[in-house]
């Protein structure tokens, strides 16, 4: 197989379940930008979710491949499931710009919302160097440019689809549809696993 080429989109995120708005997003700014490829990289531990449980990273690593498997621009990463401890974006970037050797751009994309607590994040700095970013509108959320100078950071609007993981939980649990919000692969999955359905 050819070496691949081109700039690399960065997804992170839970993916507890990947849903129809991850998707429309990835895809969206590969066209925009140009990226030949967009990398799913599920969350290992997530720092900002310590609140709630999430489902094992077996699971929503198989979800996320089933989701992304037609699309030949899309792959997906274990690099955060494989390594200990929480999530941190910079260690997210630092493992893929390992994997993909040193000549393709990196760009991560992320929640505009999650794009505003940037110097929140550790080593924002190196992040800002590693990559350029992404931040994708969610319906509810303004665009409102990010606290940092000279970096490379833009701020696309994705078409409306007010879908979110949460509300995806929350209609497993009370037995209402999932159907067009979840890739049918998706659906079936967590209909065959039993996740979320004894969600509180
Ligand atoms: P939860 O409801 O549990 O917070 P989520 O739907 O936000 O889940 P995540 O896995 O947390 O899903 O999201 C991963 C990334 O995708 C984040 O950067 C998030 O902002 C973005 N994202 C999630 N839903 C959408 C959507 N409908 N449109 C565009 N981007 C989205
Ligand atoms: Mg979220």
């Amino acid at each position: 197989m050819p070496a691949a080429t081109g700039a690399v989109g960065v997804m992170g995120g839970t993916f507890d379940p990947i849903h129809l708005g991850h998707l429309v997003a990835a895809s969206e700014v590969a066209h925009r930008f140009g990226l030949s490829e967009v990398c799913f990289v599920p969350t290992g531990q997530p720092w900002q979710k310590s609140d709630r449980k999430v489902s094992d990273a077996v699971h929503r690593h198989a979800m996320t491949l089933i989701a992304t498997a037609s699309d030949p621009r899309f792959t997906v990463s274990t690099v955060d499931i494989d390594r200990p401890g929480p999530t941190y974006t910079v260690d997210t970037l630092r493992d893929l710009r390992a994997t993909v050797g040193p000549d393709r751009p990196l760009a991560f994309i992320t929640g505009a919302d999650a794009l505003n607590q940037i110097l929140t994040w550790r080593d924002h700095d190196e992040v800002l160097r590693l990559a350029r970013l992404i931040g994708v509108s969610r319906p509810g959320h303004r665009l409102t440019p990010p606290p940092v100078d000279g970096a490379s950071v833009s701020l696309i609007e994705i078409p409306a689809l007010a879908i979110s993981s949460s509300d995806i939980r929350a209609r497993v649990a009370d037995g209402r549809p999932i159907r067009y919000l979840v890739p049918d692969g998706v659906d079936h999955y967590i209909a065959k696993t039993g996740l979320y359905r004894d969600d509180v």
